[in-house]
């Protein structure tokens, strides 16, 4: 067996990562291995590209970095259409007037009031406006929507957490209030439905991360969500949300 980080045959113990990178642990003891944050490799630290946050990316992460505004653009259309396939209507069809912006992750935790948290890769801000008038007639407010992402996210970690906020878009738009683990896991079916249907080498460790999250409101409300998508596909979930009994 050889090792992923000398390239020497590994004799005695050894470690491997998620992507079955096995290496001797003598590096892992003599503190030379890196775990990338993105798709959590293991790798020699000197082949890491270390992010002023504290985040380090493995080599293959490196490159697939979302960065510019046409990635964005791109990312952004195929995630919207994906969502309007299942059945996921926005007022603004395709979504043109929302706009999406890469932020720090410092920018992040100003946006949404709380300590910096690089679990935290995104938020949606949405501004509603209602005339007195226009409630009193049963018109619904007039909103604008913006969402932000955290820098450095490689392309399907931005797209899964694009779509996440995007369904956070969509409940917002319909007024809809779930409970935290509903309204969450509902988000999280978005990011699912992009992991498992767009196809890029790291997915499958995204999937798994949403699958097994232990968090009480990300990771059961996904699970809650999940097994009513099992039973009642998209307009089940999507009804089951509008009627604020998901
Ligand atoms: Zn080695
Ligand atoms: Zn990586
Ligand atoms: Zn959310």
């Amino acid at each position: 067996m050889i090792c992923s980080i000398c390239g020497q045959e590994i004799c005695g113990s050894y470690y491997f990562d998620y992507w079955k990178n096995n290496f001797c642990a003598s590096h892992y003891e003599n503190g030379e291995v890196a775990t990338c944050s993105s798709c959590s490799a293991m790798i020699h630290k000197s082949t890491v590209l270390s992010l002023s946050d504290g985040r380090c990316l493995c080599q293959s992460c490196q490159a697939q970095v979302i960065s510019t505004d046409e990635q964005v653009a791109k990312i952004k259309k195929i995630v919207v259409r994906k969502l309007v396939d299942e059945g996921v209507r926005y007022k603004d069809k395709y979504l043109d007037s929302v706009p999406v912006k890469i932020v720090t992750v410092n920018e992040l935790a100003r946006l949404r009031n709380t300590p910096p948290n690089l679990n935290n890769k995104g938020i949606t801000i949405t501004k509603g406006i209602s005339s007195p008038i226009g409630s009193l007639i049963g018109f619904s407010p007039i909103m604008s929507h913006k969402v932000y992402i955290l820098n450095n996210l490689i392309k399907i970690e931005f797209a899964g957490t694009l779509a996440h906020e995007l369904m956070h878009v969509w409940q917002n738009e319909n007024q809809i209030k779930l409970p935290p683990p509903s309204c969450e896991g509902l988000c999280n079916l978005g990011s699912w439905l992009i992991y498992t249907t767009i196809s890029a080498s790291k997915a499958s460790f995204f999937v798994k991360c949403l699958m097994e999250s232990p968090d009480p409101i990300y990771g059961d409300g996904f699970r809650h969500v999940f097994q009513i998508y099992e039973k009642t596909g998209w307009d089940g979930v999507l009804d089951k949300a509008r009627k604020g009994v998901l």
